[in-house]
């Protein structure tokens, strides 16, 4: 592990100012993600800015009816928090389906977001990565890509968001705050958080360099049932080959969005209009403009029959 320099931010005017006042800084809280990216030398940061300390760690009534999550707030204590598992149920079904207990138990909601894919070739440093080295390649083109991105990926590459969260807060129309290094703050929609990977897969979301996240709002709950159907290679503590997160109401439409497809999760406004005609109608729109590779292709149907299960289940 490279060598760095490390601070305890008390506030979070200190926290972005010591981005500004440090070259390479990066702020740390659970760590779970990063730790293991510094022994690998994949992320090499100068300076680490702990925001532990900081006001972040509450989930509260929002004035709109909605619900504020501070960003430092567990990945147990939300999926556990009542208000959560009664309004925003999606929500606790992804948080619990994602990693193992004592990751949950140290994990934040930030950090959630902005966890780094979980390709085999970002984390080899003997291959060439763009995401990693830009410039140098994409391992993953041409080789193993059962993990891969069917959607929305490019030459420069394929690969995948391994949030399950996030594909609920995607569905959820949650919102995330932050705290910019010059001193603004800005509301950003959840769906316009994340890029896809285009020609520069090292940015993976529109955050400025030392924008802090603060909180994750969500709106009032439309209610609904909410499901979240997560496939796998093994039954706990792995990644989505692929995720539905859905919002099911009681004359069938709904909100639907997708985990384990692409750089960002998957939600295609247009093809919720589809909903009442089934699985196969969505999934036709979902999925309109996949390029899978041959050994991912089997990731098409088996959205469509994901779907169709969370459907199924919800109609009772
Ligand atoms: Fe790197 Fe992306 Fe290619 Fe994986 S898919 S090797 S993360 S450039």
């Amino acid at each position: 592990m490279k060598s760095f320099t490390y601070e305890r931010a008390a506030s979070p005017a200190e926290a972005v100012a010591a981005t500004t006042r440090v070259q390479d800084a990066k702020f740390i809280a659970g760590g779970t993600n990063l730790l293991d990216l510094m022994k690998l030398e994949i992320e090499t940061p100068a300076h680490l800015v702990d925001v532990n300390g900081l006001a972040f760690d509450k989930i509260e009534a929002a004035p709109d009816g909605g619900l504020r999550i501070g960003a430092l707030v567990r990945n147990t204590d939300l999926a556990a928090d009542a208000r959560v598992r009664r309004d925003y149920p999606l929500l606790t079904r992804a948080l619990v389906a994602g990693a193992s207990g004592q990751l949950r138990n140290k994990a934040t909601t930030a950090g959630n977001l902005l966890q780094r894919t979980r390709c085999p070739y970002f984390y080899d440093t003997d291959q060439p990565c763009n995401k990693r080295r830009p410039g140098s390649g994409c391992a993953a083109i041409g080789g193993f890509t059962r993990n891969h991105a069917i959607l929305g990926a490019s030459e420069a590459c394929i690969a995948t968001h391994p949030s399950d969260m996030a594909v609920a807060m995607r569905a959820l129309d949650a919102t995330v705050e932050t705290l910019r290094a010059d001193g603004a703050v800005r509301s950003i929609p959840i769906a316009e958080l994340y890029r896809l990977p285009g020609e520069t897969p090292q940015f993976e979301t529109t955050l400025t360099p030392g924008e802090l996240i603060t909180a994750v709002t969500l709106p009032k709950p439309i209610g609904g049932t909410q499901i979240y159907r997560k496939v796998r290679d093994r039954a706990s503590y792995a990644f989505a080959l692929v995720s539905v997160g859905a919002i099911i109401q009681r004359d069938g439409s709904g909100r639907v969005a997708l985990g384990g497809v692409a750089h960002k999760p998957w939600r295609v406004e247009a093809a919720e209009a589809e909903l009442p005609r089934g699985a196969r109608a969505v999934s036709a729109r979902l999925l309109a403009g996949a390029s899978p590779t041959r050994q991912n292709a089997f990731k098409l149907p088996l959205i469509e029959r994901t779907l169709a299960a969370v459907l199924a289940e919800a109609r009772g």
